[in-house]
């Protein structure tokens, strides 16, 4: 099969091959050299303090993700929907924390995946807030904390919190977006999972993350190895060590194999528009 051919199949299978995936991806490389951290100067982030701008901290997770995706998934998701929001407000995007709270066996398969590495509650909690407390020290006063790492709730809210109390007359404000999944509307739903949604605690490497990465990271999505996977015992608690019948052999907690580039694409689409109004609206 020659290149062409290939890139055309990539496009019928909805591996984000088509023309505008590319150019978004082209886009979203340029708008980093913007505005990561990581990849600008310090003159760049004193300029961006003193014009008020403000600054995005995505914190991610090192955890499985199935046969087919990397263990960065969610730095990946959170640190491209952190860039997307933050180009278009003129924002900054904070070095990503490449660690996150604890997997746990119900949402995202839990600990006994080889190279699933998770911090604890304190650890994360400190990270972050040292983090804050450096951002509040260079004189940033909009921060937002961003996580899609379910288990990564709270954490963030307990570092904000921490950090703000003694500052709530400093002008300083932090927004806390910890249900990276929560904003999607009845009709992305849809389009993702048709009339079988099976639940947002579920959607571990499933149709959901696999799309957005087939958009966002074809390169890093191993499509041939994705498989449709399911507990065979669901139950609403946990249970230490983790039972075999509780978790999937894969990592994936469910459908896999439906994830498309399209739907990916769609329902991205959505997910920076809706992250964008809520930081303009809370941040003005
Ligand atoms: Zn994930």
């Amino acid at each position: 099969m020659t290149r062409m051919e290939s890139m055309g199949e990539s496009t019928r299978d909805g591996l984000g091959g088509h023309d505008g995936a590319m150019r978004y991806r082209e886009q979203q490389r340029l708008a980093k050299g913007r505005c990561l951290l990581t990849e600008v100067t310090w003159p760049v982030v004193r300029d961006a303090v003193e014009r008020g701008a403000g600054i995005i901290v995505p914190v991610g997770a090192c955890e499985q993700h199935g046969y087919h995706m990397p263990l960065s998934t969610d730095t990946i998701l959170v640190t491209e929907l952190a860039v997307a929001v933050a180009d278009r407000l003129g924002y900054l995007v904070a070095p990503p924390s490449n660690y996150g709270f604890r997997s746990r066996p119900l949402s995202g398969g839990g600990p006994t995946y080889p190279g699933t590495i998770s911090l604890s509650a304190t650890a994360l909690i400190a990270q972050v807030a040292d983090i804050l407390d450096e951002l509040v020290r260079h004189g940033f006063k909009r921060i937002v904390l961003l996580s899609m790492h379910l288990e990564n709730q709270n954490m963030l809210w307990e570092a904000a919190w921490q950090t703000m109390r003694g500052r709530e007359h400093e002008g300083l404000r932090i927004m806390v977006v910890e249900q990276g999944f929560a904003s999607i509307s009845e009709r992305a739903i849809e389009i993702l999972f048709g009339d079988e949604f099976p639940g947002w605690e579920v959607e571990h490497a499933a149709v959901m993350e696999t799309s957005l990465m087939l958009f966002l990271r074809p390169d890093l999505v191993h499509m041939d190895q994705a498989v449709d996977d399911a507990a065979e015992r669901k139950t609403t608690y946990e249970v230490l060590p983790v039972p075999a019948d509780m978790i999937t052999a894969s990592g994936g907690l469910w459908k896999a194999t439906r994830g498309t580039g399209e739907k990916g694409e769609a329902v991205w689409a959505e997910l920076v528009d809706y992250l964008e109004g809520a930081v303009r609206m809370e941040m003005a």
